[in-house]
């Protein structure tokens, strides 16, 4: 069966998350079939070989493609306006893949600093050992943009909103320079999710997911996925993945596939009550620093919103009284659960210095602003009354 996806890029976003790239077997079941198997079958050795060269289109081997994992890739890639899409299992194998098939020994990435701790590994510590030289910088800042910039580049990476920190990137005036110096743009668009900012439309190149966060949004398996041009994908990711197998499981790529018929309606949720949250917690005493993009009170918040349909769905503070009063906190919280995931259905709270940030020198905590009392909260989708009598009773 083949599936006219030109037309269906005209479908509108909720049309396309239900039955984007939908391939029914002979069967004709109502949703995606499951296919959970690691290996295809051939007719014949010449059909075999055929498919080996690339001759015809087929299934060959599930660590290349199969028909689950491909309806996700395909109806993500209409969601995002993207040409192209390679499904991997887990956000941080798609973080890699991206940059690791696209730079050479030589080249020069430049990323901004205030990133998700394991991104941050991989552009200072891994590719730096493969002989690609990093630069760091102020994401906020354009002038250092310019100077990182005013030398040839052939990779720019950067998160906005950055985790934990919610910092906004100018994607727009990063993707100019960033062009100008030769290099290729990838976003890490894990906490605006497709529904709240596609940053292809501002000249972004390649973008990046987690799908264990909100595409998937109730906690139940890992996934990645990079989208771009198909040249990209075809010619530099594909082989990448082919040869070094960070495959997303079938099993996996269905949840998912059946989390973004949902994703619109839970993200609006998600940001209906964090900001809520956010505009309650702003009244509240003991609490030296809080960041929402959506309030006016957040530093970038015009280009925040610029960017974004819609604030997000993480609230970001800090209370005073240090780490005791803080993880006093938490241990405190009676429905909000400490985790570090977030995007999920269920309130998730993490204290990001101790944690998934743990890892950073505290001279760099404290540039991206992960103090000891600095808490990341990802809303979930209980009763907001509910989840702000827990925050308040927590705060005492
Ligand atoms: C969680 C996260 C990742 C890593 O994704 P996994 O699926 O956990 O590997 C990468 N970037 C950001 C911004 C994240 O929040």
């Amino acid at each position: 069966m083949t599936i006219d996806y030109e037309s269906q890029r005209n479908w509108e976003p909720q049309t396309q998350a239900v039955r984007g790239a939908t391939v029914r077997s002979q069967f004709d079941e109502t949703s995606e079939a499951l296919f959970l198997n690691s290996g295809y079958v051939y007719k014949t050795a010449e059909e075999a070989e055929a498919a080996f060269n690339q001759d015809i289109d087929r299934f060959v081997y599930s660590r290349f493609g199969n028909p689950t994992v491909a309806m996700f890739e395909k109806r993500l890639a209409l969601l995002e306006g993207a040409e192209e899409c390679r499904a991997m299992g887990s956000g941080m194998a798609a973080v890699f893949a991206a940059l690791a098939s696209h730079l050479s020994a030589g080249d020069r990435l430049v990323a901004s600093r205030a990133l998700f701790g394991s991104c941050q590994y991989i552009c200072e510590e891994l590719l730096p050992r493969y002989g690609i030289t990093t630069e760091l910088v102020d994401g906020k800042n354009i002038e250092e943009w310019k100077t990182a910039l005013s030398k040839p580049a052939q990779a720019v990476f950067i998160e906005s909103p950055s985790n934990p920190g919610l910092e906004i990137i100018d994607v727009q005036a990063v993707c100019d320079l960033a062009h100008n110096a030769g290099a290729t743009v990838f976003v890490d668009n894990v906490f605006a999710t497709p529904v709240l900012q596609r940053p292809m439309d501002f000249g972004a190149d390649v973008i990046i997911y987690s799908a264990t966060k909100h595409i998937d949004g109730q906690g139940r398996c890992l996934g990645g996925a990079v989208l771009g041009t198909k040249s990209f994908i075809e010619d530099t990711v594909t082989p990448f993945i082919r040869h070094t197998g960070p495959a997303l499981s079938p099993f996996n790529a269905w949840v998912l596939l059946k989390g973004l018929e949902t994703l619109e309606l839970r993200v609006d949720r998600h940001c209906d009550s964090a900001k809520t949250i956010a505009t309650h917690l702003s009244t509240k005493n003991g609490i030296t620093r809080l960041l929402y993009p959506e309030l006016d009170s957040h530093p970038q918040h015009e280009l925040a919103m610029q960017q974004m349909k819609r604030g997000g769905t993480v609230v970001a503070f800090e209370l005073d009284g240090g780490k005791e009063r803080t993880f006093d906190f938490l241990n405190k919280l009676e429905i909000i659960d400490i985790s570090n995931n977030l995007g999920d259905a269920k309130s998730l709270i993490c204290h990001p210095a101790t944690t998934t940030h743990q890892r950073l020198s505290d001279e760099d905590k404290a540039r991206v602003g992960l103090t000891p009392g600095f808490v990341r909260l990802s809303v979930g989708l209980e009763a907001v009354d509910d989840l702000v009598r827990d925050l308040d009773q927590a705060l005492g």
